[in-house]
């Protein structure tokens, strides 16, 4: 037998259908998300102002999940990964990366990944299944509820964890949703939260849509058609010039950007002629590169390069007027690095 539906990951106004469908009010389901999304209480038990009736009406068809949280894994840096067993016993992980004053938290969105990008362990895998809305709104929480004791709370969000965020539109836009509704939800800011993509125009197309005002983050890591779709074979069916028109319609409040990230690999990205072309790619582009040398794994065929050649591309678009970080990864020692994250780890 299946396990009843989770109340973590619906909207506040599923929430208050649902009161309504059990014969309350409204009202008892506002306050039931304001238990969930803004008190961090999951226990039906516990949420001492709603009516024994209702209580026991929601606990006989429904449960508050949060996912367990099977294995976590400091790194040296500060970060730490946590590894989420699922209900169906699948794994994803997120991780916790503090940063000055901020605490930023890389979400999954699917376990594996279906779009076998050359240089990314996650493609290995394949595409086993999409996360749920309750799925991703759990690694939040989860998240939260372990910087609780330590009297912190993650600020910044960012959906570069497993997964394409963009294949799995519906059960993103609803997190998202929970994560930005100011009064039932958990009230972050969109500024707060990035969401990457592989390069997918559809759906760049309906994120714009949605006008969920979060970042928006484009996994690019060549600046011609023919290096890009021998590294990521989604360049195939959204050349770079698809990808750039998608990318220049996208709504942006004005002091906001695009970020482009680019994996720098030994030989194959990352001569100055890739940086200029990058340069002329982007100009007129409200952009933010991010230069993210490859975090090796066990049976990858490609190497990161020199920092002086990192540091030559990147003053080829400073020169252009392209603002430029390197971003080195966090967690790299504990397989929790950009493109390292796979449940079970290979042997
Ligand atoms: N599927 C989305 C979200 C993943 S974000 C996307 O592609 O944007 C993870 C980022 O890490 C992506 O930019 C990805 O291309 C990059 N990445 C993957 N493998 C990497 C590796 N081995 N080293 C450095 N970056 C990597």
């Amino acid at each position: 037998m299946s396990a009843p539906p989770n109340l973590i990951g619906m909207l506040p106004s599923e929430l208050e259908d649902l009161a309504v469908e059990l014969g309350a009010s409204r009202y008892r389901g506002r306050q039931l998300a304001t238990w969930i999304y803004r008190k961090s209480v999951y226990a039906l038990d516990a949420m001492s102002d709603l009516p024994k009736d209702f209580r026991s009406a929601l606990s006989d068809n429904r449960t508050v999940t949060l996912p367990d949280v099977a294995r976590v894994t400091p790194s040296l840096d500060g970060s730490r990964k946590l590894v989420f067993r699922l209900e169906d016993d699948s794994r994803v992980s997120a991780v916790i990366m503090p940063d000055d004053d901020r605490i930023t938290l890389c979400l999954s969105t699917q376990v594996g990944c279906g779009y076998a990008c050359a240089f990314c362990l996650t493609g290995t895998m394949g595409l086993e299944r999409n996360l749920t809305a309750g799925e991703i709104v759990g690694q939040l929480l989860a998240a939260n509820a372990l910087l609780a004791g330590e009297g912190q709370r993650v600020t910044h969000l960012v959906f570069m964890g497993m997964g394409e965020p963009l294949a799995n539109f519906a059960a993103l836009v609803k997190a998202v949703r929970i994560f930005t509704d100011a009064k039932l939800g958990l009230g972050y800011s969109p500024r707060r939260i990035t969401v990457s993509t592989v390069g997918l125009v559809s759906g760049i197309e309906k994120l714009g849509r949605e006008d969920l005002k979060v970042n928006l983050a484009v996994s690019l890591h060549a600046s011609s058609d023919d290096v890009r779709s021998q590294l990521m074979p989604v360049n195939k069916s959204w050349n770079l010039s698809a990808l750039m028109e998608a990318v220049r319609k996208y709504p942006l409040t004005h002091r906001q950007r695009v970020f482009f990230e680019y994996v720098m690999l030994d030989g194959v990205n990352d001569d100055v002629e890739d940086a200029r072309r990058l340069a002329r790619l982007l100009r007129g582009v409200k952009a933010k590169v991010n230069l993210i040398p490859f975090n090796d794994w066990e049976g990858s065929t490609f190497q990161r390069p020199p920092l002086p050649r990192i540091l030559a591309f990147q003053s080829v678009l400073l020169d252009a007027d392209i603002t430029t970080t390197v971003r080195w990864s966090k967690g790299e020692d504990i397989g929790a690095a950009c493109g390292q994250l796979r449940e079970p780890v290979p042997a």
